[in-house]
């Protein structure tokens, strides 16, 4: 079964208002919805903000029954010539925060782990085509690339320019990673998608909550062609 994942409430209302015959159930300390979304069962939950957060409530969905997840959420922009409101769509992701480079690793590698954390083939395929389809109603921008996550809101034009020339990434957030890490060790298949609320500079402060609400529904409505797609083609 596919989890869909938020971290804050925005980004999960709008699914679970749409979510038919929602059932409350709790897996460890995570409040999960399960239902049907757009004619598919899924399980729906916010993780709260930050790495730990996220690596927590995607153990917890594993362990609930979800066999594969799809995180959904804002970002910060931080490759040139993006605006708000634009699409990214996750091949792979780094942790930007970290730094063990005093023992020789490179910036955002951990022992005994990659240099990032590639995202499921067919469900990025699926979820590319998806924001396409809800962009080709406005004409908004799709990005696919790499995602970096920190426990830091970025909002300042030189650390978010940092981060695109140190780890090649298009946009910032602060679970997207965490969730990645954690769903690669279980064995579970998983994409992120995100929109851009802010551009991760001195605006993004102001940005952030004035773009938060739009780009959730935006979210919500490629989460709808996600799973309107023909399910006998490609696999969840
Ligand atoms: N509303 C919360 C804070 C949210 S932090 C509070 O008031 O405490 C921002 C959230 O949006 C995170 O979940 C993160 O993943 C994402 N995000 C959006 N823009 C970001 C940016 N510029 N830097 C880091 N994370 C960002």
């Amino acid at each position: 079964m596919l989890a869909i994942l938020g971290a804050i409430e925005t980004e999960v209302a709008d699914n679970r208002r749409l979510l038919s015959d929602p059932v409350e159930l709790r897996a460890g300390h995570l409040a999960v919805h399960r239902g049907r979304l757009h004619g598919v069962e899924v399980l729906l939950a916010r993780c709260g903000v930050g790495k730990v957060n996220g690596a927590m409530a995607t153990t917890a969905l594993h362990s609930a029954g979800a066999t594969s997840l799809l995180f959904t959420g804002v970002a910060g922009g931080v490759a040139p010539g993006q605006r708000v409101g634009d699409l990214v769509v996750a091949t792979d992701l780094v942790q930007h925060d970290v730094d063990v480079t005093a023992l020789g690793r490179p910036p955002g590698q951990l022992l005994g782990e990659p240099a990032s954390w590639a995202t499921d083939a067919r469900m990025t395929a699926r979820l590319a085509t998806a924001a396409h389809a809800r962009a080709a109603h406005d004409g908004r921008q799709v990005h696919q690339g790499r995602v970096a996550s920190g426990d830091q809101f970025v909002a300042s034009a030189p650390r978010a320019a940092a981060i695109h020339a140190g780890f090649g990434a298009l946009c910032v957030e602060m679970e997207g990673a965490a969730v990645a890490q954690a769903a690669t060790t279980l064995g579970m298949p998983f994409a992120v998608l995100r929109a851009l609320s802010d551009t991760a500079d001195h605006g993004a402060a102001q940005d952030f909550p004035a773009f938060l609400t739009g780009s959730a529904r935006l979210m919500a409505e490629v989460v709808e062609h996600y799973l309107r797609a023909d399910q006998s083609k490609i696999a969840l």
